[in-house]
């Protein structure tokens, strides 16, 4: 992408109204605008991030089995009348009526439909376990939209829902999700700490929140020290392996790590001093089992092989993509700006034409660009006539990991500056070992 023909509104005074540093970072970086309380419109470079936390969120929800569909954001009023949540869940809910007077709403979660889906077509243990997931918009009318992206009112999220004969079927599924989580956090460049979450009135501890630590964080937490250090599981990971994932859960659940629903004053004093952790995070993921809640309503039952029907053993599992990305600034930000992650940037690398309308800098600029793109990596090229210092303000506020300088000096010497944002460091290399370094 040619920056000179690209859409990238960067601001340079700060805006007033962020109160926090991702949210003040995404709107100078042009990566979001607010067009109603809570309600965002994403710019190009905030989509790009976007996408990219998507694309991740999509490979270790495959990986782990699960099956991507897509369930509309418009739900009828009806389906959720048989759950009895019509009533129950209050003015977080977004009403609509359309022309004929039917009570439909803008769904906040899609627990109710995808029972409703399941209960239309599965009839028999074989046809056990699905999992089927969506990335959709929600609309939960918050009481307090704040922070930007990180509590809106119109966010996106990933919500998977799995679907077992029986409640140890049903731990399997969530082993699942809770080592797809731990992957896709930690792919991020983000150290999520699964923590005991509130079950509300279904009981039992089979419920966690992925909780980042961030001074910001809305969440008060309370954890063993050394989570943080702790090994994600690989890619190798056999999902299909009940014993060996149940191990690695274990493992991940075995120190004290807890919410203040949850938090139990005794398990964590119990922990050497230095090593207790009591701080702020932010909820990027949760994942809940919740048994028959809704399959016995919607009478979502299978023949087992028995011949007897079985309630539907059913859990859900969220991650808010939209969030995430402003917990990934929260996370990894500087004075400059943004500090991206190479596997969540929204472009890899730029390239720094520090002399535009100088013919050999010209010609340098365009060759490196030529090749990078044709080396498939995303690359933003600032051929701009901007000053040489506004191109390097602007490339550190957007976070690019890699970014190359270009200049007229470093030319006749054969040699072009290579910048890593994440510590400022540059290096003197010519074109061919830029390429080689960055393909
Ligand atoms: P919170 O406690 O922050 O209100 P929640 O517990 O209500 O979140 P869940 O119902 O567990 O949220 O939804 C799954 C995920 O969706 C959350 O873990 C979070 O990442 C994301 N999410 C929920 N509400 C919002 C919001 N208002 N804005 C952005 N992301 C959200
Ligand atoms: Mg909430
Ligand atoms: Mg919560
Ligand atoms: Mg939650």
């Amino acid at each position: 992408m040619r920056l000179s023909r690209y859409f990238l509104p960067i601001l340079r005074e700060v805006p007033k109204e962020a109160e926090i540093v991702s949210h003040r970072l995404m709107l100078r970086a042009g990566m979001v605008r607010q067009e109603s309380a809570g309600i965002y419109a994403w710019l190009p470079l905030g989509l790009r991030v976007l996408n990219k936390v998507c694309a991740i969120v999509r490979e270790e929800q495959n990986r782990a089995g699960a099956i991507e569909l897509l369930m509309p954001t418009i739900q009828s009023a009806d389906l959720w009348r048989e759950s009895g949540r019509y009533d129950d869940y209050g003015k977080e809910m977004l009403r609509i009526r359309d022309r004929h007077e039917r009570e439909m709403l803008f769904g906040p979660t899609n627990e109710e439909m995808i029972t409703e889906i399941v209960r239309g077509y599965v009839k028999s243990y074989k046809s056990l376990p699905l999992n089927l997931y969506h990335i959709q918009w929600k609309f939960r009318d918050e009481v307090r939209p704040r922070f930007g992206v990180y509590r809106s009112r119109e966010f996106l999220m990933k919500d998977a829902y799995s679907f077992d004969l029986d409640a140890e079927g049903a731990r399997h599924s969530y082993n699942k999700m809770f080592v797809a989580y731990l992957r896709t956090f930690s792919r991020m460049g983000l150290k999520a700490i699964p923590m005991v979450a509130d079950t509300g009135p279904i009981g039992g501890n089979l419920s966690h929140e992925f909780i980042i630590l961030a001074s910001t964080g809305e969440s008060e937490v309370f954890c063993h020290a050394d989570y943080l250090d702790k090994a994600v599981p690989g890619a190798g990971t056999d999902f299909e392996d009940r014993a060996g994932l149940q191990g690695l859960v274990d493992q991940w659940t075995e120190l004290y790590a807890a919410t203040s629903e949850k938090h139990d004053s005794d398990a964590f004093g119990a922990i050497p001093e230095p090593r207790r952790l009591a701080a702020r995070g932010i909820e990027v993921g949760h994942i809940f089992y919740f048994g028959t809640k809704y399959s016995a309503p919607f009478g979502a039952k299978v023949q087992g092989p028995d011949g007897a029907e079985h309630m539907i053993h059913m859990g859900s599992y969220g991650i808010g993509p939209s969030r995430l990305v402003a917990a990934l600034i929260e996370a990894s930000h500087d004075e400059a700006g943004i500090v991206w992650p190479e596997a969540v940037a929204p472009f890899r690398v730029g390239i720094l034409n520090l002399k535009t309308g100088d013919s050999a800098t010209d010609a340098a600029c365009e060759d490196l660009y030529a090749r990078l793109v044709a080396a498939g990596i995303d690359v933003l090229y600032d051929d701009t006539d901007e000053r040489a210092g506004a191109k390097f303000a602007s490339a550190d506020l957007i976070g690019l990991p890699w970014q190359i300088l270009v200049g007229p000096k470093s030319l006749a010497a054969g040699k072009v500056e290579l910048k890593r944002r994440v510590d400022g460091t540059r290096e003197l290399v010519s074109p061919d070992d830029v390429l080689e370094r960055l393909t």
